[in-house]
């Protein structure tokens, strides 16, 4: 895979390989397009990998945490605890069951902190949602002691967590001893820009087969038996809806790329890890920024580098990316918008002062490009941009140049 030019460094590019396309000719070719032998095969290696008990591959992230939501009986007047520091789609899906989302603040990681969700329950708390922030895995124990206390569920946002490790186990194992420290499902994300993609892709993993066997049936139209299953069983046409079901199914053309991508994602996060150093050494010592929270060991699965700027006022104008692309040519992003800033939250819960570690993290945050198609060339040059930018900054706060200027 091949970048342009040293001039634009875009936020992502995927690394697609001869394998992925010729496994996806193959599937075209094989007559076979939608679900069927490729997802099956794609779902048992990923489950597989993650060491996870039973796993059904969905359309997205998205469809997961709406099938687990939905398949545990989620619904009206149920609150579900998360985190602000967020994609919209993990609190649209608590939405879309019926139920309150209640967000819970973060804490010095940006992860969801434990003290705040046990802060957040009621007697109407169902669910507990975190969501492993950048790849670095939340405090799991914490959060699965509360769970217990309360007898919730936990469903676990593991968007950028493809991957990573929490305790030495991978994100969506089930433990080898007690099935106690486990949660009810764990989403994942083959979205185009993480660690491992699919295009548009997930996948949802539970230690719990009744569960996984309902989540299935929902993720295509609440059906007792797909097309794939009735082909093999030659004459055997039959089926029976079962419930109000989701067109929710993975694709074999999908799988086709995932089959591939899983079996190159560990050597993906070991780029970007040493791609993070990079930017951890390249930073150390500049006083305006902070590096991101590290992680233990090889917990962190390094989605996202993201970093955080001690520039007060001059901040949010140096990470307008906008500004950065104009004058540097770097895609660098946000990841995120707290929930409560965008219009549509706030006006369902106007619960912004619950919130405000994330508001204040939120103005200071920087997500620069980190994936393995780039160059260490451009690894330290992005870097580069970084801190000249920084110090052009400083220098124009010592003349009173408006940094809106730049
Ligand atoms: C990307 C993302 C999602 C949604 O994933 P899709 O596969 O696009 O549905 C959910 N949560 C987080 C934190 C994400 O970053």
């Amino acid at each position: 895979m091949t970048i342009p030019n040293e001039s634009f460094i875009p936020f992502h590019v995927p690394s697609i390989g001869d394998e992925e396309v010729r496994e996806v000719e193959a599937a075209l070719r094989s007559g076979w397009l939608t679900t069927g032998p490729r997802t099956a095969q794609f779902e048992e290696e990923f489950r597989a990998y993650v060491g996870a008990s039973q796993a059904v591959a969905v359309s997205s992230c998205t469809a997961a945490l709406h099938l687990a939501l939905a398949a545990l009986g989620l619904g009206k007047s149920d609150e579900v605890i998360t985190t602000p520091l967020t994609f919209c789609s993990t609190v649209h899906t608590i939405r879309h069951v019926g139920a309150k989302p209640v967000l819970a603040d973060i804490g010095e990681d940006g992860n969801i902190d434990p003290v705040e969700i046990a802060r957040a329950i009621t007697p109407n708390t169902r669910a507990i949602l975190p969501v492993h922030f950048a790849g670095l895995p939340c405090d799991m124990r914490a959060i699965w002691a509360l769970a217990r206390r309360h007898g919730l569920f936990v469903i676990e946002d593991a968007a950028h967590a493809a991957g990573s490790r929490y305790e030495g186990r991978p994100i969506g194992s089930m433990p080898s001893d007690g099935a106690d420290d486990v949660s009810d499902a764990v989403a994942f994300s083959f979205y185009a820009t993480k660690n491992m993609t699919t295009g548009e892709g997930g996948m949802v993993v539970t230690p719990r087969a009744a569960l996984a066997s309902r989540m299935r049936m929902l993720s295509l139209h609440g059906m007792s038996r797909d097309a794939w299953n009735r082909y093999t069983r030659r004459g055997n046409w039959y089926y029976e809806v079962l419930d109000t079901g989701f067109k929710y199914n993975l694709t074999d053309l999908q799988a086709a790329i995932g089959i591939h991508q899983l079996r190159k994602l560990e050597r993906f996060i070991e780029i970007r890890r040493r791609y993070a150093g990079i930017y951890n050494q390249e930073f150390a010592g500049v006083e305006e920024v902070e590096t991101p929270a590290p992680g233990e060991g090889n917990s962190h699965s390094w989605h996202l580098y993201v970093l955080r700027l001690n520039l007060n006022s001059l901040a949010i104008p140096l990470r307008r990316s906008s500004s950065m692309k104009v004058s540097r040519s770097i895609g660098a992003s946000v990841h995120f918008i707290p929930i409560p800033l965008h219009p549509f939250f706030a006006r369902i819960s106007p619960g912004r002062s619950a919130c405000d570690r994330a508001l204040r993290l939120y103005q200071r945050i920087l997500s620069l490009p980190l994936y393995p198609a780039m160059a260490e060339s451009q690894v330290r040059y992005v870097a580069a941009c970084v801190k000249d930018i920084v110090a052009a900054n400083c220098a124009r706060r010592s003349h009173g140049i408006l940094a809106s200027q730049m």
